[in-house]
């Protein structure tokens, strides 16, 4: 039999195929097509627990020297490298879906899971409490596409989106296209991995931590002096910085949209361990099987989530925050500048002077504006409103 020059059809097993399913007792051999014993049992055995059941798409496949060393042992036939690739890429399509079929159905797919899932009505209504900002990576495809697939069925375009990401061009380009509206920033632990490279006869890392350093100053002014200082220290890190990427990509005070203190996207990296295994599965499988994740979460903390009072207002971390703030604010001096616009002058205990805008949530720290919660000025601002 020449085991070269025989292709199989799209969608079938090919004649030259060895399919060996592990986690599941039958194999199939592609030239008979009859199903062979892996393990042989004698009768009489004694009882063993049933294993669990293993997914078609989580069974693995060999690699191809195994499957050229099973065809030669069980047929006695060479097969080349390329031959036992192909068999074990067409295999892994039958049991994990082709990606150009995914595709096909994936508008029909999305059109089914708004009509009929509920099960994640729940992040749908939860997203309009939450800070608006999207962390994506792009390594979350590993089909045949590797591409970026980027819908928005349930979050509508808007300028008070922001999406951070690790500066894929991919994912630039297409959140440019779909969400010509929203915000881009760039993680700036990927960014800071790059810069690294361009400084030379110092320590890498603390460079790395300076530029991150940089990225986090709240005000403008104070921004200004650290940058500067960075230039000079490392010219051609900041000459990096200055070509390949804009100012308000990265530093968290000249940044146009709500990012609030979010500027990595590490998190993604949690999210791809949790589904590590999905990203190998074809499109349709991927969201199905991130779905089924992401309804078991929402399930497990149900309870926790209608437990909690809906008096409170604030979520723990930022309670916690406050609560410890507390007593540092009290101790601080207020004036009253405009009893109508609500706003105060604070010192603060280095002795510099804030202006506080209570009923416009600013403070000349930019920390309110930017994290969306009190700083100490204006928590000492409100304490003194709620006495008087
Ligand atoms: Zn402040």
């Amino acid at each position: 039999m020449n085991f070269e020059n025989q292709h199989p059809k799209d969608g079938e097993i090919g004649p030259n195929a060895i399919v060996v399913y592990v986690g599941k007792e039958k194999a199939v051999e592609g030239d008979s097509n009859k199903e062979v014993e892996v393990e042989s049992h004698d009768e009489g055995d004694e009882y063993t627990e049933p294993r669990p059941i293993v997914e078609p798409w989580q069974m693995e496949t060999p690699p191809p020297k195994i499957i050229m060393d099973l065809v030669k042992t069980k047929l006695g036939v060479d097969i080349s490298y390329s031959t036992a690739l192909r068999g074990k890429k067409q295999v892994v399509t039958d049991l994990k879906g082709s990606p150009d079929e995914s595709y096909k159905i994936l508008r029909c797919y999305l059109h089914m899971l708004e009509k009929v899932n509920h099960a994640l009505g729940a992040s749908v209504e939860g997203f309009k409490v939450m800070r608006k900002v999207i962390t994506m990576d792009a390594t979350f495809l590993k089909n045949g596409y590797k591409g970026v697939l980027m819908s928005k069925t349930v979050v509508g375009d808007s300028s008070k989106i922001v999406f951070m990401t690790n500066r894929n061009t991919s994912l630039i380009k297409a959140i440019a296209n779909v969400y010509p509206l929203a915000h881009h920033g760039f993680c700036i632990w990927h960014l800071s991995q790059n810069v690294k490279c361009y400084a030379s006869n110092v320590n890498k890392d603390v460079v790395a931590w300076r530029f991150m350093e940089c990225s986090r100053f709240y005000t403008v002014a104070e921004f200004n002096i650290a940058y500067a200082s960075f230039t000079t220290r490392y010219p051609f890190a900041a000459k990096y910085l200055e070509e390949s990427t804009q100012k308000e990509r990265w530093a968290r005070c000249v940044f146009p949209g709500d990012i609030y203190n979010l500027d990595t996207s590490n998190c993604v990296q949690s999210m791809n361990n949790v589904f590590k295994d999905a990203g190998r599965y074809s499109l349709i499988l991927m969201l199905d099987a991130k779905l089924k994740k992401f309804s078991e979460w929402f399930n497990e903390h149900r309870k926790d989530a209608v437990s909690g009072s809906v008096a409170n207002k604030l979520v723990p971390l930022v309670e916690n925050y406050l609560h410890d703030l507390w007593a540092t604010a009290a101790k601080l001096k207020v004036t009253e500048l405009n009893g109508f616009k609500i706003e105060y002058n604070v010192i603060d205990s280095d002795g510099k002077s804030y202006l506080v805008k209570l009923r416009l949530r600013s403070c000349s720290c930019r920390f309110f504006d930017i994290q969306k919660y009190p700083c100490v000025h204006a928590l000492v601002s409100f304490i003194t409103f709620q006495k008087y």
